[in-house]
């Protein structure tokens, strides 16, 4: 530590940079950590929080339209998009203050401005130059805008979505992954008219392809206007909208055109040359399984990395880091098997382990699966039907993958994934006892194997 201010100094307080350096700082080290934009990064300002917030809101319009079929007389509901936001702003600023507390409560020194290195050790902040023995990036990613014209001078992103002064009459939305799945429900949910656009013949690329179709099925159903194969070729501003000229050859009137087309890792004029540390060909930084950089001392996390782009791995990969550097060691070493993970579209998805896809590439499967009405809805009149899959290895009878689209989906899917990486086989499902009446009870009642494809349809998948 000789001759240097910091023993570690964190680039980024997002959910990774934030738990690595208090929990470093916990552990002892004397610690310091910059952050250019908002306290809690993405996730907290511009991602999982105020996602999950706009998804409450649209469910609350399902839930006053639903109710009448229980009895309620409602009258005619409308909905204001400037209280919801100023309401979300308020929740936030609070998690923000939550934060600053948490980071100066560990001991941590905070830096609310922008990092750069200039040296394997130095670090220009602000206008100072501190040193450190080490270095943590965790700077995150950033939402990108295509190419085509008009689309970086009218086209927002999710980061321009959480502040609209006002809710757009008709919506456009590009991209078939998360971020866009989860904002058309958002967008539909909350009045407006929703065009989704995916450049493929199916969204949601990498998940089981029951629940890929499913979710199509129902989003098409609640009036979304979902089209595969399509993509935006150019956008013209008219006099009071935008024209949006399609890849089909029509022109489509919308109010807003959001791309929720991938994000890029936050890594430009970082400096990193000037440190030695080296990224791939998009600007993601290297790691090694220790998440080290090419330089010795500068490790890296989270988006940054773009492997998996999850808050609770970017967090878990922070805590192991500063354990291991600080702490303990190594034993709380992050498993990248079987990662849990939901997509809050309406209605949401919950899925942890392999697709069927995956398990067939792998040997034979038994899959189990049912669509059935939820009950919630069975007086409610909402034509929604949810699915419930569990994907079982042949051979072992262990559980590979369970995947679910309906109500509650995220909620449930966090309970099966313990099982799933403790794991248990089909048999310790079936003697679960259910808990009546539930959805997830299905997933302890599922007992008829689904037929095996024929050939030739596995031939096309
Ligand atoms: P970030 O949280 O992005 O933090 C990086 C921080 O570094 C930022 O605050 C940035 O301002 C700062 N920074 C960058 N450069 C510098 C610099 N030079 N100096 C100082 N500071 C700098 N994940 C989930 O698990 N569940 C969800 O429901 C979910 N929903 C999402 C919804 C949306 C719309 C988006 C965009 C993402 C969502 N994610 C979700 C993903 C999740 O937000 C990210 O995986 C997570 O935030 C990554 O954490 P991180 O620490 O790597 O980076
Ligand atoms: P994703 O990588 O999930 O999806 C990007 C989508 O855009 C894909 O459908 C991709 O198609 C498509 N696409 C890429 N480039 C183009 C292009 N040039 N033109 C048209 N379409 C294009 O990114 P997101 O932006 O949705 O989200 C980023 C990440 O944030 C997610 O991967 C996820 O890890 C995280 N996140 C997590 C959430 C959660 O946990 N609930 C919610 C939101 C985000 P193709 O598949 O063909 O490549």
């Amino acid at each position: 530590m000789a001759g240097y201010d910091f023993d570690y100094f964190v680039i980024g307080a997002g959910s990774g940079g934030v738990r690595s350096a208090r929990i470093a700082a916990q552990h002892g080290a004397k610690v310091g950590i910059a952050e250019e934009q908002y306290l809690g990064g993405t996730c907290v300002n511009v991602g999982c929080v105020p996602k999950k917030l706009l998804v409450y809101a649209a469910h609350y319009g399902h839930d006053v339209e639903d109710a009448a079929g229980f009895g309620w007389s409602v009258p005619s509901a409308t909905h204001s998009w400037r209280t919801l936001i100023a309401n979300k702003n308020a929740e936030i600023e609070r998690l923000n203050g939550i934060y600053r507390r948490l980071l100066e409560g560990a001991g941590a020194t905070l830096f609310e401005a922008r990092a750069t290195l200039l040296d394997p050790h130095t670090l220009k902040v602000d206008e100072r130059k501190v040193t450190a023995e080490r270095i943590l990036i965790a700077t995150g990613g950033r939402p990108v805008l295509p190419d085509e014209p008009g689309a970086r001078e009218h086209g927002i992103t999710s980061e321009d979505a959480f502040f609209l002064p006002e809710r757009p009459r008709r919506v456009i939305v590009a991209g078939g992954g998360y971020i866009a799945v989860e904002f058309a429900g958002i967008f539909h949910g909350l009045g407006a008219e929703v065009t989704q656009l995916y450049r493929g013949p199916m969204f949601l690329r990498g998940f089981d392809g029951d629940v890929r179709e499913t979710l199509a099925e129902e989003m098409a159903r609640s009036g979304i206007d979902l089209r595969f194969n399509t993509i935006i070729t150019r956008i013209e501003k008219s006099h009071d909208c935008l024209m949006v000229e399609l890849s089909d050859g029509s022109v489509q009137p919308a109010d807003a055109v959001l791309y929720a087309i991938g994000r890029r890792p936050n890594t430009r004029g970082l400096g990193l040359d000037a440190a030695g540390v080296a990224t791939d060909g998009n600007g993601a930084i290297t790691v090694d399984a220790g998440y080290t950089t090419s330089a010795s001392h500068i490790y890296a996390v989270g988006d940054v990395t773009d492997r998996v782009q999850l808050t609770p791995v970017a967090i878990a990969e922070g805590h192991f880091l500063a354990d291991t550097l600080f702490g303990p060691g190594r034993d709380r070493a992050v498993s990248y098997a079987d990662i849990p993970t939901a997509v809050f579209s309406t209605p949401p998805i919950g899925t942890v382990g392999m697709t069927e896809e995956q398990a067939r590439a792998r040997g034979p499967v038994d899959v189990y699966k049912s669509r059935f009405k939820p009950m919630k809805h069975t007086l409610s009149g909402r034509q929604e039907r949810s699915l419930m899959k569990l994907v079982v290895d042949r051979a072992s009878q262990k559980v590979l993958g369970a995947h679910m689209v309906g109500p509650d989906a995220a909620e449930i899917l966090q309970g099966i994934a313990i099982a799933i990486t403790a794991g248990a086989t089909k048999a310790d499902f079936d003697r679960t006892i259910g808990i009546h009446p539930t959805a997830a009870e299905e997933f302890v009642t599922l007992r008829t194997r689904a037929p095996d494809p024929e050939p030739a349809d596995l031939a096309a998948e």
